[in-house]
């Protein structure tokens, strides 16, 4: 039987939401690259993780793939907004691509820094999830010198070489709060540890988290539009939990939401990760408003103006000749 809705039927919509600097930059990379070279251009593993994204890039010519050697030698291979390691870079030139490099320069930033602390000897504590093709990229910037830390618990007993000579540094895309103990776990033990000199957690990244927290705390139910492969997606559906959702859920697509989520709620969060183009999120409050949710406040937390230029190879090449 249906629980009765308490109070009327409403959406928060949080702001910030969606389409971050870095995203933007690698789908334009990646839809100028098949104007000025025409299709098929490669792309090593997904350019953003979101589904639709890749889909609607597939359908205009784009060919996703795993690694380089599946990449026919001359042909123009763009890298994904995560970064690559050196490793990835020489193994692509080798055979002869031709790389644009999309990497996110947020994430470029993180790169440099672990390149500069490796230099120094120091041990890179990098907090982030294993397999995460951004960690991959980072560590294989100094794989002698970073050991991952996956969570506050793996703080508690991470072996160092040094205790005088570590830094952490971070994924792009974690959930504040977490991260913060997680560093506060490992200088408990390593007084001496290092700081970066500025977030490694992106400002999309942050601003995200904190508009969907006020939303949470009024919410009966959140909704995440994003990929599951998604980190900073990932994440928005933790924080939600954490700031007073009584549920959340995440889903790429608004077909996917079940009509029992709806059952007693009354006020609806919707918000949307880093990757996630805007028209799925205007596709979820449509079918909200179809359930009697048409009414719709935006929650926002701060303005975002930043804009990145297009990778350097898509520069000077805007002639497109070849
Ligand atoms: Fe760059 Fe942050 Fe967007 Fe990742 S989420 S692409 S680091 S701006």
């Amino acid at each position: 039987k249906d629980t009765p809705v308490t109070g009327p039927k409403r959406v928060l919509l949080a702001a910030p939401r969606g389409y971050c600097a870095g995203v933007d930059r690698a789908v334009v990379a990646v839809e100028k690259a098949l104007d000025h070279y025409g299709a098929p251009v490669y792309v090593r593993k997904q350019i953003v993780h979101n589904i639709h994204v890749v889909r609607e890039l597939e359908k205009k010519g784009a060919i996703f793939v795993d690694e380089v050697d599946e990449v026919p030698a001359g042909s123009h291979i763009v890298f994904s907004a995560h970064g690559v390691s050196p490793a990835v870079v020489n193994a692509a030139a080798e055979r002869g691509l031709r790389a644009i490099d999309a990497t996110c320069p947020l994430v470029t930033k993180v790169h440099r820094e672990a390149v500069r602390f490796a230099s120094k000897d120091l041990q890179i504590l990098l907090i982030g999830h294993e397999g995460h093709e951004e960690v991959e990229g980072t560590a294989g910037e100094a794989p002698e010198h970073t050991t991952l830390v996956g969570s506050p618990e793996e703080a508690d007993t991470v072996v160092v070489r040094d205790p005088d000579k570590v830094v952490w540094l971070s994924q792009t895309t974690l959930s504040v709060d977490e991260t913060m103990e997680t560093v506060r776990r490992l200088r408990a033990r390593f007084p001496n540890l290092q700081d970066p000199p500025s977030d490694d957690i992106c400002y999309a990244t942050q601003n995200r988290q904190v508009a969907i927290r006020k939303v949470a705390e009024d919410a009966d139910l959140v909704i995440v539009v994003g990929s599951a492969n998604s980190s900073n997606t990932m994440r928005l559906v933790d924080v939600a939990l954490e700031y007073g959702a009584k549920a959340a859920y995440r889903v790429d697509y608004s077909s996917e939401i079940k009509q029992e989520w709806l059952d007693g709620v009354s006020t609806v969060g919707v918000t949307s990760g880093a990757s996630v183009p805007e028209e799925l999120v205007q596709e979820v409050l449509e079918d909200l408003a179809g359930a009697g949710y048409g009414t719709v406040q935006q929650v926002k937390t701060a303005e975002e103006d930043l804009m990145f230029s297009l990778p350097k190879e898509l520069r000077t090449d805007s002639s497109g000749a070849q």
